[in-house]
């Protein structure tokens, strides 16, 4: 199952669009599985469940953080994850910056944006954007290079697309106003049941976990 699934969506991805296999739930050996079939990125929610696997399956593979990361668990973060996707608070950046300066790297860190202004989610703004990527510039140890979203959840899965398409224009204002000062270039948007709009849009990285590996539990 896992193999089959991953190898259909493999091939349809276009060549610039990169798959992270969302393995929140999932055992280190179905990552395994995944693996061998292909996946490059893994990503993880909790740190926890993301050291127990990272244990196992180990640095064959890109590890991107892809949960709301809490300021007492970036010191673990840091040392296993290969990208931070979901950065939206400047306390935790503090930290990433403080934990990776200690190990010597230098985290890559997309910022998570709440573009449907949803109460409930987590991510910054919009319009407040620009303000926060202000304030991360300054942090040695941390590698400003994109944006991700998690977009609205509608039994209409198409209704997502304006907010995809204006997570894109976002990203793209920021590239020409940034173009000398960062490396930007990934836009993660797009799950199981969304991943093809979002590529029409413009992502380049999605994110997909049922889709590979099933139903959870
Ligand atoms: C679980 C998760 C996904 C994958 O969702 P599926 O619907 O299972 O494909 C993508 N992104 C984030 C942030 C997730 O938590």
């Amino acid at each position: 199952m896992i193999e089959e699934n991953l190898k259909i969506i493999l091939n349809e991805l276009p060549e610039n669009v990169e798959l992270v296999a969302a393995a929140k739930d999932r055992s280190a050996e179905e990552v395994e599985r995944a693996v061998r079939a292909g996946a490059k990125i893994i990503g993880e929610n909790y740190v926890k469940e993301a050291q127990a696997k990272f244990k196992v399956v180990g640095e064959k593979v890109r590890w991107h953080f892809i949960g709301h990361l809490q300021k007492n668990k970036a010191k673990d973060a840091v040392k296993i994850f290969d990208m931070i996707e979901t950065l939206d608070s400047l306390e935790v950046a503090q930290v990433i910056d403080k934990e990776c300066e200690k190990i010597g790297r230098i985290m890559p860190v997309l910022i998570e944006v709440n573009c449907a202004a949803e109460p409930q989610k987590y991510g910054v703004l919009p319009q407040d954007v620009q303000g926060f990527l202000e304030k991360i510039l300054p942090f040695n140890n941390i590698k400003l290079m994109g944006l991700m979203t998690m977009g609205p959840f509608l039994v209409e899965v198409e209704k997502v697309r304006p907010f995809f398409k204006k997570t894109k224009e976002l990203f793209d204002q920021i590239k020409k106003d940034y173009t000398e000062r960062l490396d930007w270039r990934y836009l993660s948007m797009g799950m199981s049941d969304s991943y093809k709009i979002a590529i029409e849009e413009g992502a380049n990285i999605v994110r997909i976990g049922t889709a590979i590996f099933g139903k959870r539990k």
